[in-house]
């Protein structure tokens, strides 16, 4: 068995030996795993963070090339089920030291309260085990200040603001402006979005200053100048800075027990090489298709039965029209507005659906948009070629809502092996009625919005984004993975951070949340450690 030694002087932060026994083992660095490994590293905890993905430098390794680029998403295969199988790779999730931040498109807008509620609301889903106020508000405002998001001087939606963003919104790009005047014209408000991307130069700790956004609209093939607020140049490095040590390319694969089903010891797969790193707690943060398989392969912290179960997936349809304007839809930051007046779109109970959802304008890449396209429409051949000509004069709007937990939708282990002998995931997704009718809503509303701002060829692209809640926290072992602060129910020294643990999928983008309940889950453990 190869082993690795420690190091205090080594240029890449503090290194471990694999015969220590270090305070905690993070599993993943993404929204889930960076916040945590920062704030336990800061308390001055001996923390090592394994990340399956790589470690690059996005000055010098990134390219300016979508295609390129594709080594930020995870692309081992997964396979996908139901009658709306979700689409996976770039749709879906990231690897590498940053996670899947190192690829989002960095809007930040935080839950409202009643986001937590949907069971207490409408009687479905399942409610939050946290208080909106004092759970995460706190959180949110720490991060918003720590990130540098930049956003709006005054939002209509949500409860009043305690704390104002430190930064003023980008500027909008080309979506953004036509979506405002289509939504002026019905009356629909719209803001500025909050952004975590930098308007303007911005200290941060461990890292020193980071440079302002140049709208080259790049984010989701990743920032080369660090503008966006992904964990890599945030709290990663404040990790380091604190001495967490990071080791890319390290796939957790299994776990040593002791008779009390304490977790030892973790086992990882480097450059072909197992290792074993001793330590005293795990923190699971690998998303919400490799968190529940990894524990499925280990028949772990499932003695609810609920691994893999309560699967959702935001209900994200897009629409998109051609303008006579010059568009440049790879300009600016893609996500530059917003409305949440759709939040609750009915104003009594007979509702036709529960939830609600947000618009968001979408500024878009060639690559991305002429994949959409020809899913979307099946457009080829010189039809293809003459809808690709107009690219410089489209635009988009997309909805991101709330999706229902259902029996039919899950994740299970399949008998297919992925290249390292382990079973690959099989998703299953279905929409219900919940969510065919809320895309119904939003379909009239997006194409009403497009035709007042003088949309033309107005086409449909139906999808679903981001996988959430196939661990999720509650009350009770019964009917829950983790408790309220992120601690399996089974396992002692396990606790989960990141998208699987949400009860419910939330009317909004989901990294601010997982990023606060992340600080909140280390603010516990280290609280409880004494
Ligand atoms: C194109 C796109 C755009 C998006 N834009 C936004 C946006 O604007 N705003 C927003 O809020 N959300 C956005 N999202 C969603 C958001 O990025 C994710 O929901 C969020 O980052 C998930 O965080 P996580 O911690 O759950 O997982 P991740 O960030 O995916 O982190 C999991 C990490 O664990 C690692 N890992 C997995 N298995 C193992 C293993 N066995 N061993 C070691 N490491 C492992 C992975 O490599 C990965 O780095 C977007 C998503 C996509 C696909
Ligand atoms: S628009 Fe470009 S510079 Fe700005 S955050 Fe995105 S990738 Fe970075």
């Amino acid at each position: 068995m190869p082993t690795l030694s420690s190091n205090e002087t080594s240029s890449q932060g503090r290194t471990y030996s694999t015969n220590d026994t270090v305070d905690a083992v993070v599993i993943g660095t993404g929204a889930g795993g960076a916040p945590l490994l920062a704030r336990l590293a800061q308390a001055g905890l001996r923390v090592v963070a394994l990340e399956a993905g790589p470690e690059k430098n996005p000055k010098t390794d990134y390219a300016t090339d979508e295609r390129a680029q594709n080594f930020l998403f995870w692309n081992d295969e997964r396979l996908s089920a139901g009658q709306d199988p979700l689409a996976f790779g770039s749709n879906n999730s990231g690897t590498g030291v940053g996670g899947s931040t190192l690829h989002f498109t960095a809007y930040t807008p935080r839950a409202q309260p009643d986001d937590l509620r949907l069971q207490t609301e409408f009687g479905v889903a399942a409610d939050w085990p946290v208080d909106f106020n004092e759970d995460i508000v706190p959180y949110y405002n720490e991060i918003e200040q720590f990130l540098g998001v930049s956003g709006p001087a005054s939002y209509p939606w949500g409860p009043a603001r305690t704390q104002s963003y430190p930064l003023p919104p980008l500027p909008l790009n080309g979506a953004a402006q036509l979506m405002q005047r289509g939504c002026a014209d019905l009356g629909i408000r719209t803001s500025p979005a909050a952004n975590a991307a930098l308007s303007g130069r911005y200290f941060q700790p461990g890292v020193g200053w980071r440079e302002a956004c140049t709208n080259r609209g790049f984010c989701q093939a990743g920032c080369s100048i660090g503008a966006k607020a992904s964990m890599d140049v945030t709290y990663l490095a404040l990790a380091r800075a604190h001495g967490a040590e990071i080791r890319p390319d390290s796939f957790v694969t299994s776990f040593d027990r002791d008779t009390q089903g304490r977790i030892t010891t973790v086992i990882y797969i480097r450059d072909g090489q197992t290792y074993r790193q001793p330590c005293k707690a795990v923190f699971l943060c690998a998303g919400a298709v490799e968190t529940p398989r990894l524990l499925l392969l280990n028949g772990l912290a499932n003695s609810s039965g609920q691994v893999g179960r309560n699967l959702m997936a935001h209900t994200g349809l897009q629409i998109w029209g051609e303008f006579d304007e010059d568009v440049r839809p790879y300009k600016g930051i893609p996500g530059g507005l917003i409305s949440e007046d759709m939040h609750r779109p009915f104003s009594n109970k007979s509702a036709d659906f529960a939830g609600g959802y947000l618009l968001q304008s979408i500024g878009v890449m060639p690559v991305t948009y002429v994949k959409q396209r020809v899913r979307g429409t099946g457009l080829w051949g010189q039809a293809l070629h003459d809808a690709m000509s107009r690219y410089n004069h489209v635009a988009g709007i997309n909805i991101l809502g709330d999706c229902l937990p259902y029996d039919h939708n899950y994740l299970e282990l399949s008998d297919e092996k992925d290249v390292r002998g382990l079973p690959k995931p099989r998703v299953y997704f279905t929409n219900g009625e919940n969510e065919k009718q809320m895309n119904a809503h939003a379909d009239r509303i997006m194409r009403e919005i497009w035709a007042a701002a003088g949309a033309k060829n107005v086409w449909a692209f139906p999808r679903s984004a981001h996988v959430i809640g196939t661990c999720r926290m509650g009350h009770s072992p019964d009917d829950s993975v983790v408790d309220a602060n992120g601690r399996s129910f089974d396992v002692p020294n396990l606790y989960i951070s990141d998208n699987s643990t949400f009860p419910s999928a939330l009317s909004v983008n989901p990294a601010l949340t997982i990023m606060a309940l992340s600080l909140r889950t280390a603010d516990k453990f280290l609280q409880q450690a004494g």
